[in-house]
Parts: C-alpha cells; structure tokens; sequence
C-alpha cells in the first residue's frame, strides 16, 4: 500500500496509477482542480484495468481539459445562498456550514470543484468563522447545520470538537449534520478521539457518507462506519451517478446492499452536476431514471436512495426518479416494479360534508 497521499502528478505515474505520457495534461488539470489519493484508495486501484472504477473517480484524465457551454464554476448556485463567507443558507430550516475547504481525496467530478482545495484557503479564517457563527445563533429557523465541503472530518479531532462545541450553544439548533468521504477513503482517521468530537454538541449527529462503488466499502470503511454507528451517531448515505463507475445496475445494487449492511441508510442518488470539465461523467436522465427503475424490481426497499438532482444555479433539490403513478379520468394506474400497470379506483365523493340537517 501507498504510505502517503498522492497529491502530484508524477506521484501518481510513479505509482503507475496514471500513464507517463500524458504527464503534460494531467499538469494542466492539476494546476486547475486539486489532486489527492489517499494511500487506502490507492490500494482500492487496480492498476491494469484501464477503465478502473475507482481511479475514474479520484485520478486526473485528461478529459478534464473539456469544458463545455453548459457547465458552471458554481453549478448548483451556492454563491447566490451565501449570506456570510462559510454560510450557505438555500432552505428555511437548514444552513450549510463550510469550515475547510480541504479534502482527503479530490473527485474529479466534484461540483465545488473550483472552490475546494489547498489553494482556496484551507481553514475558514477566525473572523469568517465568528461571522458564519453569528449568523447561525440569528438565525432561529436554523434548525439543522450541515458541516461540508471540504469534507469536515479532515479536521483534527480537537478542531472538530472546538467547532462541535461552538454547535452546542446553538439552542435552535437541533441536528448537526456532516458530509464526509472519509470512513470510506481515510478509514484510520475515524478512531475513538474523532468519534468523541463528534459527541461534544451533545445533538443529534448524522454522517453522510459519501461513496460511489462498492468497492469504497471494504472491512476497514465498514469498521469505520461501526464505531460511528456504535457511538450512536446516524449514517445515511450519498452517491453520484456516474458514467463508467456505478451506471449499471448490479454495481448499484451492490453499492446500495453494502451502504445497508454498513448500517448506513441510503439516502440520495445525485444526478452528476454540471461542474466544468466533467460532461465525461454525466448521462441522461432518462437513464438514470432506467437504472433507479431497475433497481427498485431488484433489490429490498431498504436499498433505495432517492434519485435527486441539484438544479442548476441553487433553486434546491428535487426528485426525478421514475413516475410510477399514471393518472386518468376513472381513477390511477399504477405500474408495478415489472412495468405492468394496474388500476386503481377513484376516492368515493365527499358525502354529506357541510350540508345542514
Ligand atoms: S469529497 Fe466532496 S467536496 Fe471534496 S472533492 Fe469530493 S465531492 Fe468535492
């Protein structure tokens, strides 16, 4: 296994995770986006397989030099929610805190693509911090933060805790939310001190873990999801649809069973966003919505994310799963996860309701 992050292009042709010939444009992407392979999704690689699930999704390709009309630096409209540097505030109950903009590893589909990474500052200043938390305790219709990215759990267990504790005097505040790709890609960093940071708010702690193929799921990523687990703190899950690494649908089944059997709730199936250099990654919704319909025939409900995608320019999120309802003057048809349709009455009409005796 590798023993360090892998965060330079010639580390990565060292490791024979990326090819030497191509060293040039990987040097163009990686001054652009930020690079870095974990030693434990080093070892996921494998290196003779060209078309690797696992190296699509954090080695550079020269297919980020592609940007196309339709992609923005800022696809889901973060900037336009953001009422204070750190605060994004989209939805009345909740508000995303974003305290570091450093990653354990960078996904070379990620949709803060241009705004995550070492260049982008790191650590959200102590006066940008202070201001984030003004902002919350004025807020009393906050009713969840969500700590995410960069990815949170990269912070130093006495970091985390000093920021956990700030949450707690947050009385309004009743859920602490963080995403994180680390239990699956950094699964040694969530021991026993980072797990008792989470604690400090002393609130309802959700983990959303992110992760793509079942492969990320290994015994040390589901160890890691344990001793959160076990801690008593809620995994739910969050996936990107991508091409060429979980767009078929014994990969997402796979993918769904192993979120379940780590005790992580499966939660969203993000439909790829439109971040620049990265249309490689995108398909049709159509066939998302084919692969979601194929999984619900094949796999329990408790393995269904719900198909979601992010609209373009920070209008929210919205559903865009497979329509199994089909409405009709004479009632419903409902179509079953084999595709056959199957009628459903109408509601009897209201009967007697504000007539007098
Ligand atoms: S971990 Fe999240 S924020 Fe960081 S690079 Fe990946 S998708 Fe982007």
């Amino acid at each position: 296994m590798t023993a360090r992050t892998l965060n330079r292009v010639d580390a990565l042709i060292a490791a024979g995770l990326a090819p030497a010939d191509a060293r040039a444009d990987l040097d163009a992407v990686a001054a652009r986006y930020a690079v870095a392979v974990t030693p434990a999704v080093a070892a996921l690689i494998d290196p003779a397989d060209p078309h690797d699930p696992i190296a699509r999704q954090f080695v550079p390709s020269r297919a980020e030099l592609e940007t196309r009309p339709e992609e923005r630096a800022d696809p889901i409209g973060d900037d336009v929610h953001s009422p204070v540097p750190g605060i994004v505030h989209r939805y009345p109950d909740r508000a995303l805190l974003k305290a570091v903009t450093i990653c354990p590893v960078y996904c070379r589909f990620c949709f803060r693509r241009e705004s995550v990474g070492p260049a982008h500052g790191g650590l959200l200043p102590e006066a940008e911090l202070e201001g984030a938390f003004a902002y919350l305790a004025a807020h009393r219709e906050i009713w969840e933060v969500i700590l995410t990215g960069g990815d949170p759990l990269v912070l130093a267990p006495r970091r985390l805790e000093a920021l956990m504790r700030r949450l707690a005097a947050l009385d309004h505040v009743k859920v602490v939310r963080l995403h994180t790709r680390v239990p699956a890609v950094d699964p040694d960093h969530v021991d026993a001190a980072l797990v008792a940071a989470l604690k400090a708010c002393g609130k309802t702690v959700y983990v959303a873990l992110h992760a793509n193929h079942p492969r990320e799921l290994g015994p040390a990523a589901r160890a890691a999801c344990a001793r959160l687990v076990e801690a008593g703190i809620v995994m739910i899950s969050q996936s990107v649809l991508l091409r060429g690494v979980n767009d078929d649908v014994e990969t997402l089944a796979s993918l769904m069973r192993g979120f379940v059997e780590a005790r992580v709730t499966p939660y969203y199936l993000h439909h790829p966003d439109l971040a620049p250099g990265t249309a490689h990654f995108r398909l049709s919704i159509a066939e998302g919505q084919a692969l979601v319909r194929a999984l619900r025939g094949r796999v329990s409900g408790l393995c269904q994310p719900t198909y979601v995608l992010d609209i373009p320019g920070g209008a929210g999120k919205s559903p865009i799963g497979p329509e199994y309802l089909h409405a009709g003057e004479e009632g419903a048809e409902i179509e079953d996860w084999r595709g056959r349709r199957h009628a459903y009455p109408p509601a009897p009409a209201p009967s007697g309701r504000g007539r007098s005796a």
